[in-house]
């Protein structure tokens, strides 16, 4: 599978806004948004003027990477958001919230999206009592999520979980962190992504 391997802090400038894809450290002063909140390159300091297209592009570029995905996921993503009854941007945002590795995260498992997709990828989750390492599954309202045997040997979990309290749990989510499991008590709420998100130029931009 295609992956970007570049400096992600680099995403975060091109959006100029921290979008936390590297754990710990994006709350620290090594941030890169805290010592250089400017586009990354040669002409980055200067001042972009943005058409109504660059505004919508780089809105959609700013979801898909705070969700770590690729153009071609991202796109079927919004495809399938356009099929669902409602608003295709809220749609949008709920079905990407619902991905197995932003849930994991979410419960406070890892620090990072990147590395729940790792842990999801290495089998370190069970859904529903069954181990699960698809990354993109989608967990809908009722479901729960474990750890496997191998996943409650893991230090970074074990530590992550340590610092979650530190961090505040979306209310559709629960966690019981003495069994170190998560349940999905409710579908995502819009009011409660944090990050500044306009989804309708997203919808915008691929009804072109
Ligand atoms: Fe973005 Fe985190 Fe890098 Fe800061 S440390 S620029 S929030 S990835």
């Amino acid at each position: 599978m295609a992956r970007y391997r570049e400096s992600v802090c680099r995403l975060c400038r091109r959006e100029g806004m921290k979008l936390f894809l590297k754990g710990d450290r994006c709350y620290s002063e090594k941030c890169s948004i805290v010592r250089r909140n400017y586009p990354p390159g040669q002409h980055g300091q200067g001042r972009p003027k943005f058409s109504d297209y660059g505004v919508q592009l780089r809105e959609k570029q700013k979801v898909k990477r705070l969700y770590g995905l690729l153009e071609r996921q991202f796109r079927s993503t919004v495809s399938q958001a356009e099929r669902m009854r409602g608003v295709t941007g809220e749609n949008l945002l709920s079905l990407l919230e619902r991905r197995l590795d932003n849930v994991v995260f979410r419960l406070g498992f890892t620090t990072s999206r990147a590395e729940s997709r790792q842990l999801v990828r290495h089998g370190h989750f069970e859904l529903n009592g069954r181990r699960t390492d698809i990354p993109s599954a989608r967990v809908r309202k009722g479901d729960t999520i474990s750890l496997t045997a191998r996943g409650k040997k893991a230090a970074r979990i074990e530590e992550s979980l340590g610092a979650v309290e530190a961090r505040a749990l979306p209310s559709w989510l629960q966690l019981d962190i003495d069994n170190k499991t998560g349940q999905i008590v409710d579908d995502p709420i819009r009011e409660e992504l944090t990050l500044p998100i306009q989804e309708q130029l997203i919808v915008e931009l691929y009804s072109r």
